[in-house]
């Protein structure tokens, strides 16, 4: 995980490489990276989706861990992007891996989009590794980017390594634990890697280095104290075991030093994944509910006990439909075994079980607690849905993604491209849940949302090349949300005769704003009203329904809590139909009664741009009615951070980069929703 460039696919490619999986180097710079393999990612030369692949690698030396065969380790590898508009991706991933390596750039240290990650990694509490990449450009500063870590990451990064060398002269690095040095032999693509003793000019700089690492890590290791304190020499496997212990419990950031693009620093990386970060047996207990008896409960990794396991992503194949891709956290699910949905209580078959290899795969028997792999046949699942065994109802924590703010329109040319490009729209949405679809029943226009102008601008690509859909697409807009701002309550009454039958149902309802960024909420007051479980659902699907169509301008409603709290109910006329109809006219009622709000998209800005620029570019920030929240000096330039609405950031990439010749950097993602301002 990491910033937009700091060489994640450069450094899987290798990884993929030196541990045999593939047998030649594809270069992102070629367009030929096997992780990213879509279409648009070769042109852009970006990775858009997280690509899962498993490889394997033969621990050399003695280490801590021991649960690997013949000291052969299987190692699950998702590659994720780095831009913002793709958060979910990355989101997603961390959700269900056991372990991060944190890529920086040696030259621009800890970028924006580096916090981000690092914060989604920190709310999944996730051990991390970080790897100082890029050590052989101008600028490199190793030690700076550790700093940094350091103060902007709030983390404890500790240097297992350090540079021989930067920049076109970087050579290689020193092993702190083992005191040597290893330089990589620059005839091949680095594969042969030369060992030899700390050169005694850098003797003094590892020594220190060396020291503080035990020290730091004698803070949680009482064995590494003792040691130390009797004045004896630590064994580096002693090191490995209880530094191990520190990354598992995220006290300790190890830190490593190389340059991928030069074949450098790969191998130790792969080590220090298997040194360190735990196997899925060594991680926290998955967190679960028992939904049947209504508690929390925790999920150890045990392949013999009852199946359960989380959709994280879905894929579509033109052949095999919907590939869904499962992480495994208790017993193991067979070929052609029933899978039961337990959030939707269905059931489905698993008709396939493959192990990814980015694009290609290869058949398994099954899967089992601690994997991760695709299983082919389940039409229903959806990402963050769990799966399990029918009398073990158990619900995962599932994952968050944030809203889209943006949207086009989207104009078919003729009738039959309408209805293909609807068949399409519900396959993308399906596979990335921050991209949303939905009709203007006036326009006749299909609205499609996303989360930036790149993210828009990738799916529409796809739409209009990939699938061949003739349509006219119009300018992205701000996509609004709705709100309220008092309680009202509501008595909505409804009656209909339909095909002879009386359909009939009344409901009151309260509707009350919540603070921004609490979400919708829904629920029954307690006690005295009884109706059957059938038509409670239909009232849920009613307001669900309403909640998404708005109040006022038709954008999705947030932040409103609906109660209801009455129901007039005859077991003669009471449908469901009369229930759904009853609840949805009675929300858009009570919320129209309760002074509606528009609300609008802020963004969260981060510009990195040099000195003799920023000038300009604050200028920038400013016209468009931004607010500069601090600006900061770094290596790679000042760092400006800022906040504005969406609405006024189009197209603002364009203008930076003619403001500062290119040489500006920039991200932004959505900070919150505000009351939209006259302006
Ligand atoms: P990602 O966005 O994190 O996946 O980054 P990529 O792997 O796509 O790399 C972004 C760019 O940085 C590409 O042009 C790479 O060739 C380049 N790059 C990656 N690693 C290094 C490195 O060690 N040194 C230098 N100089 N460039 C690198
Ligand atoms: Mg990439």
């Amino acid at each position: 995980m990491a910033h937009i460039d700091a060489g994640k696919t450069t450094t899987t490619e290798r990884i993929l490489y030196y541990t045999g999986k593939s047998h030649r180097l594809g270069e992102v710079d070629d367009g030929e990276a096997t992780m990213d393999w879509m279409v648009q990612e070769q042109e852009r030369g970006i990775t858009i989706q997280s690509a899962a692949t498993t490889t394997y690698w033969k621990r050399e030396t003695k280490n801590g861990n021991q649960t690997g065969k013949n000291n052969t380790f299987q190692i699950n590898i998702i590659d994720t992007p780095g831009h913002v508009d793709f958060t979910a991706e990355v989101e997603r991933s961390l959700r269900v891996l056991d372990g991060a390596l944190a890529l920086f750039d040696a030259v621009r240290g800890v970028e924006a989009q580096t916090e981000t990650v690092w914060r989604q990694a920190d709310h999944y509490k996730v051990p991390c590794i970080g790897y100082v990449n890029k050590m052989d450009r101008l600028g490199a500063d190793f030690f700076s980017a550790v700093e940094d870590i350091k103060t902007k990451l709030n983390a404890n990064p500790v240097p297992l390594q350090i540079p021989v060398g930067k920049e076109s002269s970087f050579e290689g690095v020193i092993d702190l634990i083992e005191m040597k040095e290893i330089r990589w032999d620059a005839s091949g693509e680095g594969e042969v890697m030369n060992y030899s003793p700390v050169s005694p000019s850098l003797t003094d700089e590892a020594q220190k280095w060396r020291e503080k690492l035990i020290d730091t890590l004698s803070g949680f290791s009482d064995p590494i104290t003792e040691k130390f304190l009797a004045g004896e020499e630590i064994p580096p496997e002693l090191i490995r075991s209880e530094l191990r212990k520190a990354v598992i419990s995220r006290n300790i950031l190890p830190i490593f030093v190389g340059a991928s693009r030069r074949n450098m620093g790969v191998q130790p990386l792969i080590d220090a994944v298997v040194d360190f970060l735990p196997a899925p047996n060594e991680t926290m207990p998955a967190a679960g509910r028992h939904i049947k008896k209504e508690e929390d409960i925790e999920i150890p990794c045990d392949p013999n006990a009852n199946p359960l396991g989380l959709v994280f992503k879905i894929q579509n194949d033109r052949e095999a439909g919907s590939l869904c891709y499962v992480r495994m956290y208790s017993g193991s699910i067979k070929n052609g075994a029933v899978v039961f949905n337990v959030g939707k209580k269905k059931r489905e078959r698993a008709n396939r079980i493959l192990r990814m290899h980015s694009n290609k795969s290869e058949p398994m028997d099954s899967l089992s607690a601690g994997d991760i792999g695709v299983i082919i046949g389940m039409k229903l699942a959806q990402t963050g849905d769990t799966i399990g065994a029918e009398n073990w109802p158990v619900l995962l924590e599932t994952m968050q993604f944030p809203e889209p703010v943006i949207s086009v329109s989207m104009e078919p040319k003729n009738l039959s491209e309408q209805e293909k490009l609807k068949e399409i729209l519900a396959i993308l949405s399906k596979e990335d849940p921050t991209f949303t679809a939905r009709d203007n029943e006036e326009t006749g226009q299909l609205i499609i949302s996303g989360m930036g102008e790149l993210h828009l601008d990738v799916l529409v690509t796809r739409i209009l090349t990939e699938f061949k859909v003739g349509a006219k697409v119009g300018n992205p807009q701000v996509t609004y949300r709705e709100s309220i701002s008092s309680v009202i309550e509501h008595k909505e009454i409804f009656s209909k005769v339909m095909g002879g039958k009386e359909n009939a149902a009344s409901l009151t309802l309260r509707v009350e704003p919540q603070s921004r960024g609490k979400g919708n909420q829904y629920q029954w007051a307690a006690g005295k009203i009884s109706v059957p479980e059938a038509i409670r659902d239909a009232v849920e699907r009613g307001i669900n329904a309403s909640m998404q169509s708005g109040i006022v301008l038709g954008y999705p409603c947030i932040d409103i809590k609906v109660t209801v709290i009455d129901a007039g109910y005859s077991e003669l006329t009471g449908t469901e139909f009369a229930f759904e109809a009853c609840a949805s006219m009675g929300y858009d009622e009570a919320c129209r009664k309760a002074g509606p709000e528009l609300l609008e998209p802020i963004m969260a800005i981060d510009i990195v741009s040099p000195k003799e620029f920023v000038g300009d570019v604050i200028s920038l920030v400013t016209q468009r009615g931004g607010q500069i929240l601090s600006m900061d000096s770094k290596t790679g330039g000042d760092e400006v951070k800022a906040r504005s609405p969406m609405a006024k950031m189009f197209g603002f990439m364009t203008s930076l980069r003619s403001a500062s010749q290119g040489r500006a950097v920039f991200t932004m993602e959505f900070s919150h929703f505000e009351k939209k301002m006259e302006r």
